[in-house]
């Protein structure tokens, strides 16, 4: 099959061409004549099977027609971050170059008054993330009742990153007659929900099982010290022909200290997350894509989705906390065909992550052993009643819990803590902590049919955050001057205990 098949104008094809796309990807040959079709699409896939290109080219074909009148989006795609709404935005610019359709993009950390001056002159296509479009609404800054295309992309990690509430608002405001894409990477029961809520009749298209990395991706895995995996990490580095790769951490404030160990130790680094503010990301990410940075090491959420050619190695310098995101991590390599490799630094207490991992993608991660490097093994007693990062509910000492696989007279290892409610906030505003309010304002407001996915997110929310420790270290708070009325209720007890009490004079 070739993309002239698949029903697309002149133009685009030739847009298409001068990607240099020989034929189209599994989900483009199966969404592309759909979407054209008018019908609703339910896509099960990963980043890096251009699943992008299968919404954004029929999309460009119809809106060719029509016009946008101002504050008024014809069509509108919802993203979870800024790099994925920007990489969007970039397709849309290389594939509709030869049609003059109109595009914002609405993202926290940019200013306010640019993107209502684009809305303004009305546009067809509005690629946003969720806070951003509900603020320009709720300033009466943008109408949605004419929005005939919606695109919901990877609403996995909308659910992931606590957005539902904010998506099922939009859906909301939009007109009940329209077409909807809608895709994730994985089909959990929640956003099975949503996409029977939010679609009519949709023809669903699953390019790859949810949960398989590229046949690509050669992987391995270290087991080794806590204290040694950033040493380990240089030898690995040093030991592979690194071209640029991506670098995961499971924390923000571990980014950071790696980017600056890594720095110290002569490699050319940068950091990417969260943390940092819009227009330093989006530097950083230029330059790592220009090459002129080799690792880049990054947050899950800060790195999800980014489409980065021609990467040659990821990273795990954490086993992360939820098997999914590893393979989205190593999808970051081996995309559309090329060969990349993937390698995770386990630690003795990480026996049961990367079990779940192998469960998920159905197979063991090949040992490799790093010369220099002390192989260990996982440690069976490990994460026995634990919670990951932080909150332990074993009460032993942390040197007593991690002795084990760690050598003799090494001070035991940070405990681990993670702020991905924060990281997800700051991937969608400008300013997570002013913008919490608003957040608040906006979830009172929210109509009653969206209740039981706010439940399920807030519910998610506060399960992820409990299971990352993300409480650890907060005072214990009692109950103040207020006793609660169930303290004061007067208690019978047993005769023979009111006797002894008696005698004892209590
Ligand atoms: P996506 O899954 O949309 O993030 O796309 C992953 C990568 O595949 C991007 O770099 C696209 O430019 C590339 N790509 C998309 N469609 C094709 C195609 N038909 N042939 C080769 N590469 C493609």
């Amino acid at each position: 099959m070739t993309f002239s098949d698949l029903g697309l104008s002149p133009e685009v094809l030739r847009a298409v061409e001068e990607s240099g796309y020989a034929k189209p990807t599994p989900i483009q040959a199966q969404a592309i004549p759909v979407v054209l079709m008018g019908r609703d699409v339910l896509g099960c896939a990963q980043t890096g099977t251009g699943k992008t290109a299968s919404f954004t080219l029929p999309m460009i074909d119809i809106l060719a027609s029509g016009r946008a009148r101002a504050r008024m989006p014809r069509s509108l795609i919802i993203e979870p971050t800024r790099e994925l709404a920007t990489q969007v935005s970039e397709s849309f610019e290389r594939y509709g170059q030869y049609h003059k359709l109109n595009m914002a993009l609405l993202i926290g950390g940019e200013s306010f008054a640019d993107q209502e001056k684009k809305l303004d002159r009305g546009v067809d296509v509005l690629i946003a993330t969720p806070g951003r479009l509900i603020d320009l609404f709720e300033r009466g800054k943008i109408l949605l009742s004419d929005v005939k295309v919606l695109v919901i992309d990877e609403a996995d990690r909308m659910l992931d990153m606590g957005f539902i509430p904010d998506v099922e608002r939009i859906v909301s405001l939009l007109p009940k007659i329209r077409q909807t894409l809608f895709f994730s990477a994985t089909m959990p029961p929640e956003i099975r929900r949503l996409a029977d809520a939010f679609l009519m009749n949709p023809k669903e298209i699953t390019v790859a099982p949810p949960a398989s990395p590229a046949a690509t991706v050669t992987q391995g895995m270290a087991i080794v010290d806590e204290m040694e995996k950033r040493e380990a990490l240089r030898r690995l580095i040093r030991s592979e022909d690194v071209k640029n790769a991506v670098i995961f951490c499971n924390r923000k404030k571990d980014v950071d200290i790696l980017w600056k160990s890594l720095a110290k130790h002569g490699f050319d680094a940068a950091a990417l997350h969260g943390d940092m503010s819009q227009p330093k990301r989006t530097e950083t990410l230029e330059r790592f894509k220009a090459n002129e940075i080799r690792l880049l090491v990054a947050s899950d959420v800060a790195a999800r989705g980014l489409d980065i050619a021609n990467l040659s190695h990821v990273f795990n310098f954490d086993v992360p906390i939820h098997p999914e995101d590893y393979v989205h991590r190593i999808g970051r390599t081996g995309r559309a065909g090329r060969e990349g490799r993937a390698f995770t630094l386990a630690t003795p207490d990480d026996g049961k992550f990367v079990e779940a991992i192998t469960k998920l993608i159905g197979k063991d991660i090949p040992p490799i052993v790093i010369e220099g490097i002390e192989p260990l093994q996982f440690d069976p007693e490990a994460g026995r009643g634990r919670r990951r990062r932080g909150t332990r509910s074993d009460a032993k000492p942390a040197a007593e819990r991690s002795a084990r696989g760690r050598k003799r007279g090494q001070p035991a290892p940070a405990e681990r803590s993670a702020e991905p409610v924060a990281e997800a906030e700051a991937a969608n505003s400008a300013d997570p902590v002013r913008d919490q309010p608003r957040r608040e304002a906006r979830e009172r407001r929210k109509e009653p049919g969206a209740k039981p996915a706010r439940e399920a997110s807030r519910k998610q929310g506060r399960g992820q955050r409990e299971h990352e420790g993300e409480e650890r270290d907060e005072p214990v708070i009692a109950f103040g001057d207020h006793t609660p009325s169930f303290l004061l209720r007067p208690v019978r007890l047993p005769a023979a205990e009111r006797k002894s009490l008696a005698k004892t004079g209590t």
